[in-house]
C-alpha cells in the first residue's frame, strides 16, 4: 500500500516573514492527517528555518535543486551534503524549470540523483513532456526516455527510496491541469515499464506524483485515480489554506 505525499515547491517566492507564516498555519491545519505523507521545499536560505518551525513535526522538507558536483568551487551551488546538514530528507530533481529554463541535460540529473542517493537524500524526480510532444504524440516516448536515462542501473535499494513526479510541462503554473484520466494513463504507463525493466514489487512500491496546476478545486479528482500517489503542488502551497486542503483531499481519498 503506497501511502499519499504531499509536497510543496516554493519556488523562489516568500520573504522569511511569510515563509513563517506559511509554515505556521500549514502545521496548525494539518494536525489530523498523519495518514498522509508531507513535504515543503523552500527555498535554500529558508531551510535553518524551516528546521526550527518543523522540527518537532511530521512534516519533512527538502531542497528545490542541487549541484551535480558533491563538493568544490562552483559559484552559487548547494551539495547534495549541506541539504543534509540542515535536516532535509528529500530533494526536487530535474524540475522542469532546471530542465527547460536553466538547461540541465538528463546526465546531469542522473548525476545529482546518484549523489543525492549517496547522501541519504531521497530524490524527487520530475519528468514531463511539452506541449508540442503531447500533441505530436510523444508524451510517452519522452516521458519513459527521462526516467530511463534517471533510474537505469539503480540498485532496489535505491529504488525504493527514488520518488517520480509526472508533471506535464503545459500545466505547470499554467492553471491548464491534466483531466483525471490524462494524468492516470501516463502514471499506468510508467508503473508497467517499472514492472517490466525492474520488478512488480518495486513497481507497485514505487510512489509517482501527478504535478502541473493541482488546487484544492480538482486534487481529489487526482488523487482517486489508481496509480496517482500524491500531489507535488506549486501555486497552491504558497497558501496554508489550500495546500492543507489539498493534503485533507489525500486523506479522503
Ligand atoms: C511545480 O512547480 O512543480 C508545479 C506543479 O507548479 P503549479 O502547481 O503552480 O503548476
Amino acid at each position: 500500500m503506497r501511502k499519499f505525499l504531499i509536497a510543496g515547491n516554493w519556488k523562489m517566492h516568500n520573504t522569511a516573514a511569510e515563509a513563517e507564516a506559511l509554515l505556521a498555519g500549514l502545521v496548525a491545519q494539518t494536525q489530523d492527517t498523519s495518514d498522509v505523507d508531507i513535504a515543503v521545499f523552500p527555498p535554500s536560505i529558508y531551510l535553518e528555518l524551516t528546521r526550527r518551525l518543523l522540527k518537532s513535526t511530521p512534516i519533512q522538507w527538502g531542497g528545490q535543486n542541487m549541484s551535480w558536483a558533491e563538493k568544490g568551487a562552483f559559484t552559487g551551488e548547494i551539495a547534495s551534503a549541506m541539504l543534509r546538514d540542515l535536516g532535509s530528507t528529500m530533494v526536487i530533481l530535474g524540475h522542469s524549470e532546471r530542465r527547460h529554463v536553466f538547461g540541465e541535460s538528463d546526465a546531469q540529473i542522473r548525476q545529482k540523483i546518484d549523489l543525492a542517493l549517496k547522501d541519504g537524500l531521497t530524490p524527487v524526480i520530475c519528468v514531463g513532456e511539452k506541449l508540442e510532444e503531447r500533441e505530436a504524440g510523444e508524451t510517452e516516448a519522452v516521458i519513459l526516455g527521462q526516467i530511463e536515462s534517471a533510474l537505469n542501473g539503480l540498485s532496489p535499494q535505491d529504488l525504493k527510496r527514488v520518488i517520480l513526479a509526472y508533471e506535464p510541462v503545459w500545466a505547470i503554473g499554467t492553471g491548464k491541469t491534466a483531466t483525471p484520466e490524462q494524468a492516470q494513463e501516463v502514471h499506468f504507463t510508467v508503473r508497467r515499464w517499472l514492472e517490466t525493466k525492474f520488478d512488480k514489487q518495486t513497481a507497485d512500491a514505487l510512489r509517482i506524483l501527478y504535478g502541473g496546476s493541482v488546487k484544492p478545486a480538482n486534487a481529489q479528482g487526482l488523487l482517486s485515480q489508481p496509480d496517482i500517489d500524491g500531489a507535488l503542488v506549486g501555486g497552491a502551497c504558497l497558501k496554508a489554506d489550500d495546500f492543507s486542503a489539498i493534503i485533507h483531499a489525500a486523506t479522503v481519498s
